[in-house]
């Protein structure tokens, strides 16, 4: 064990995004800066999240386009699945990108340590071979775990996104619990590699907090899909059977699955890091509570990303541990507004959406007004698939500002990038009505939606 200290300015816990882009832009503005971290660089998006999500995403919508294409005149004879073939074309890919994570912060000078570190004190992090380093400033970004809930027999027999995408064999029939992102994206990935797919959930209708017309949109389309849907469900215990596993569920089903996936929500990865003895404060969600310049109660100790729980999402975090950089380097205080985020469900079909829903927006404002749509996008008309596309704009019918867009249907996550700059910068509905379609599209709905659906006032604000 040695007792040679090194010192920086900045101390990197953690190379996920939040981490390597706080790391690569303090030194690109002349900081010292150190990353720990002991598994692959990139962190839950690259290895485990996001990045592969979407290859397996695009796997499974293979399944739609070779049916659709016989309405286009097309033939297709047996379509075959292999999905060892696919973990291993996604294991390259993140092979690929945690390489140039690590070259990226390699070019940009910044010392990686591969190694947990702990915090020792307001200013020195110990690392797993005793090596002691002093730095003036600590950013702590070890994101999030999965939280298994609720707490039931068996549950250790339960996976979770971390291991689904390298199980050893497709499972024939998976049941998911929860409601959320994770759950329904794998749901519909899964039922489209051939897996027979139950969504068990706790409340009446899936993705909470989701504008009402997308939450009903997408539930329908998951069921035409295959997905079978079990609201007002829990789980009641898992067990082992001679052909997999036996979940009981909380209505009394008990189904017979290979795999169940457990998919209720993350807390953030605040263990062993020594978080308590510095003086950092957590939250009562466990999070590590910092200010709108991502500091926490330790004036030399910070934080972006999942482990503060501000707002889950990898851009979310990109832009913090870069705007933490620019505060302490770059002589740009930089505090991040969490203000109109656009975000994307990558379910087949996506959600899309920026902004309010209707029934926030019928809580916060006096007067909205909505624009919808419903339509069979021209591929379907054609192709003779079911599926629907609805758009949705939210307006503050006192301003004329719209406050909120909302997409379920095939590029709906590419138009919610779009929307997201709008509604940033306070675009009014009628902005939209003067902006001329691109023909034919499934977006130039958005900007030729004339008549209102509804109009809603609230009564007794005060
Ligand atoms: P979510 O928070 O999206 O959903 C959690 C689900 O678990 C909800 O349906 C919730 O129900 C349910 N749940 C929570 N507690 C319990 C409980 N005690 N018993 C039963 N059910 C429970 O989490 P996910 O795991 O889906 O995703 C984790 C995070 O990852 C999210 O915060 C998301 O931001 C991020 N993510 C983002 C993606 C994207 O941007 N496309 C993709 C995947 C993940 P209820 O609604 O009733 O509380």
């Amino acid at each position: 064990m040695t007792a040679e200290v090194e010192a920086v300015d900045l101390f990197v816990i953690g190379g996920g995004s939040g981490g390597v882009r706080a790391a690569r832009i303090a030194a690109g503005h002349g900081a010292r800066v150190a990353v720990a971290e002991k598994f692959r660089m990139g962190g839950t998006c690259v290895i485990r999240g996001c990045v592969p999500k979407k290859i397996y995403v695009y796997a499974s919508r293979f399944a739609d386009e070779f049916a659709e294409a016989e309405g286009f005149g097309w033939t297709v004879t047996k379509p075959a699945f292999d999905w060892p073939r696919l973990v291993a074309a996604k294991e390259r890919e993140i092979i690929r990108l945690s390489a140039i994570y690590a070259s990226n912060l390699d070019k940009a000078g910044v010392a990686i340590h591969q190694s947990r570190a702990v915090i020792e004190g307001p200013n020195r992090v110990v690392l797993d071979d005793g090596r002691r380093i002093d730095a003036k400033n600590i950013l702590v970004a070890t994101g999030g775990v999965p939280e298994h809930r609720p707490v039931v027999p068996g549950l250790d027999l339960a996976i979770s996104s971390n291991e689904i995408f390298d199980l050893p064999r497709l499972p024939k029939r998976l049941l998911a619990i929860g409601a959320g992102y994770v759950a329904l994206e794998f749901a519909s990935i899964f039922v489209r590699l051939g897996s027979a797919v139950t969504v068990a959930y706790r409340g009446e209708q899936i993705l909470r907090g989701f504008d009402g017309d997308m939450r009903e949109g997408l539930a329908t389309q998951l069921q035409e899909a295959g997905v079978v849907l079990k609201p007002n469900t829990s789980l009641a215990g898992i067990e082992r059977a001679e052909d997999g596993l036996r979940a009981s569920l909380t209505d009394g089903t008990v189904l017979s699955v290979d795999q169940v996936l457990m998919a209720t929500g993350r807390r953030p990865a605040t263990d062993g890091i020594g978080l308590e003895r510095a003086g950092v404060e957590l939250d009562r969600d466990g999070s590590i509570k910092v200010d709108a310049f991502s500091r926490s109660t330790v004036p030399s100790i910070f934080a972006v990303g999942d482990v503060t729980n501000r707002l889950n999402l990898t851009p979310v975090a990109i832009r913090e541990g870069h705007a933490l950089a620019d505060t302490l380097f770059g002589g740009k205080p930089m505090p991040v507004h969490h203000h109109a985020v656009a975000t994307a469900v990558f379910t087949t079909p996506e959600i899309g959406t920026v902004g309010m829903g209707e029934e926030e927006a019928r809580n916060c404002l006096d007067m909205v007004d909505i624009y919808k749509t419903s339509f069979r996008p021209m591929k379907s008309t054609v192709s003779g698939h079911t599926g629907r596309t609805i758009m949705k704009i939210v307006v503050d019918g006192a301003s004329d500002r719209v406050v909120g867009v909302h997409v379920l249907g095939e590029g709906a996550g590419e138009m919610a990038q779009l929307l997201g700059v709008l509604v940033r910068m306070g675009a009014t509905k009628a902005d939209f009505d003067a902006t001329m379609a691109v023909h034919p599209t499934a977006a130039e709905e958005l900007v030729t939606m004339r008549t209102r659906t509804a109009r809603y006032l609230r009564e007794n604000r005060h």
